[in-house]
């Protein structure tokens, strides 16, 4: 394909989710997969609408996500991204054409007059709702007078009353509108900003944007996008309309069904190749079996025609799945650099605030339980907080008495203190003749150990934790568990 360029146009209206940012993701892979550019436009044309913030929170979401964009407003790199709001001129210029060419017109009907008429369109049950263009025919003399008047207006643009407009989309294939039901939509607010289909139109032509790439709620617009293209005698892109995201129930994707903004996400402990890999089947898939694959792959075979047309469900328990899958891939020393932040917001709750070193060196204990990075500070907090909180009665297996108990992890106490290789392989060698002598099963020993060293009942493995605590840590821990099961 020659020249493939796409863009991600947010509007600035609420934090990015996952449904707005799977769109940059899928025209980033098009782009990425066949050499095209990727460009990333802010669509701040409602600024009723727009929210503070908004803007920081895309770009963000796309850098952790590393969708890196190639061109911007600014000559050289870093890019920041186009921003409609600061190419007003560009859409009055085009208002203005159009205007003169006749496939625009000045609009002057009040607020009041267009609730009147929508009221009535709905009681009436009309075929089409829109606009009934009343200021289609005003006279030049009607024109000059509200010109005199200042009197504020919106510019409309003329759709055929008759005919059809088609459209070839790349994924739902033929699509066509009645124009009849279509309405001279607005193109100018009165505040002087084009609407989001003025401008989109403009930017994608003046960005040379080859595909469309967008979500399936934009299809209703794409007539009037079609239209308007034809009337600026311009060419315009290819269009695909990407699946709906839903939840389980198949309704439309909600914060019910745990979609929240995409930065949650991050801050909850996902990995940001987990989110990549997940969000890239949310209507994409590279046959019926393939769950677990790269960004790099995914750049490599996307493609369009296996872009599905039916609603992609959210499964977030495939989410958490694909994250612990993520999680298991990583190196230790990278796992840690990645939980080291989640850790550190909760090192003034632990006696002895590790580095991320010492975090490195517990991590492969807990890596194949981590489900997401905010799980590590409660799984590694034992390695790293003398003041274990736990019941006594905890360390008094099954089958045993309180004494009994107490013998056997004096006599573990012993045994450690004289134990010279303190390695797990050593340390399992020796607690186990250590069962023999003490006519006690390793359940029972092993067990009354992990409670003591770890204050948990369930742990990563026994022998290699302690290893990783190291012998005074483990000597002063069994020996505090003996005075708590004497103590009464
Ligand atoms: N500004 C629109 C949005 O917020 C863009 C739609 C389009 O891609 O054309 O999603």
């Amino acid at each position: 394909m020659d020249s493939i360029r796409v863009r991600y146009a947010p509007s600035p209206t609420g934090q990015p989710h996952l449904g707005n940012v799977r769109t940059a993701l899928f025209n980033w892979l098009f782009a990425r997969r066949y050499g095209g550019k990727f460009v990333v436009r802010i669509e701040d044309t409602d600024q009723e609408r727009a929210v503070d913030g908004v803007v920081d929170a895309i770009l963000e979401s796309l850098r952790w996500l590393e969708l890196d964009w190639d061109e911007g407003p600014d000559a050289d790199g870093p890019y920041g991204p186009y921003v409609q709001s600061q190419r007003l001129g560009i859409y009055h210029e085009a208002t203005d054409r159009l205007i003169s060419a006749g496939n625009a017109y000045r609009c002057y009907c009040t607020r009041e007059r267009l609730d009147e008429l929508r009221k009535a369109n709905r009681a009436n049950n009309a075929p089409n709702p829109g606009y009934d263009g009343h200021c289609r025919n005003l006279t030049q003399a009607d024109l000059r007078d509200q010109e005199g008047n200042h009197t504020p207006h919106t510019v409309r643009f003329v759709m055929p009353d008759q005919g059809e407009t088609e459209l070839v989309d790349l994924i739902r294939g033929d699509v066509s509108w009645d124009n009849a039901l279509l309405d001279d939509f607005v193109i100018l607010k009165s505040d002087g900003f084009p609407t989001y289909h003025l401008a989109n139109v403009l930017d994608d032509h003046l960005m040379e944007i080859s595909h469309v790439l967008r979500a399936e709620e934009w299809l209703s617009s794409t007539p009037r996008h079609l239209q308007l293209y034809g009337a600026l005698g311009y060419e315009p892109p290819l269009f695909g309309h990407l699946p709906m995201i839903l939840g389980p129930d198949r309704s439309k994707l909600s914060k019910r069904h745990g979609a929240t903004a995409l930065l949650e996400y991050r801050d909850a402990g996902y990995l940001s190749e987990a989110m990549v890999n997940f969000m890239a089947l949310l209507g994409w898939s590279l046959d019926d079996k393939t769950d677990v694959i790269s960004r790099e792959e995914l750049a490599q075979v996307f493609s369009l025609d296996q872009v599905g047309k039916s609603g992609a469900i959210f499964d977030t328990e495939r989410l958490l799945w694909m994250n612990g899958v993520y999680i298991r891939g990583l190196e230790p020393d990278e796992l840690a650099r990645r939980a080291y932040p989640f850790v550190r917001e909760e090192l003034p709750s632990l006696s002895r605030a590790p580095g991320p070193e010492e975090l490195a060196r517990v991590m492969p204990l807990l890596q194949e339980r981590l489900k997401t990075l905010r799980d590590a500070p409660d799984m590694a907090s034992y390695f790293f907080r003398d003041d274990l909180e736990y019941d006594a009665s905890l360390l008094v297996p099954k089958g045993m008495e309180r004494d009994a108990a107490a013998s056997a992890l004096h006599g573990a106490h012993r045994t450690l203190v004289n134990l010279h290789d303190f390695s797990a392989a050593a340390l399992e060698e020796s607690l186990r003749t250590l069962t023999g002598e003490l006519e006690v099963s390793g359940r029972q020993l092993f067990g009354a150990l992990r409670v003591a060293t770890t204050g948990r009942t369930a742990a990563p493995p026994l022998f290699e934790t302690m290893e990783a605590l190291g012998r005074e840590r483990c000597l002063k821990r069994i020996h505090r568990a003996c005075e708590m099961l004497e103590a009464g």
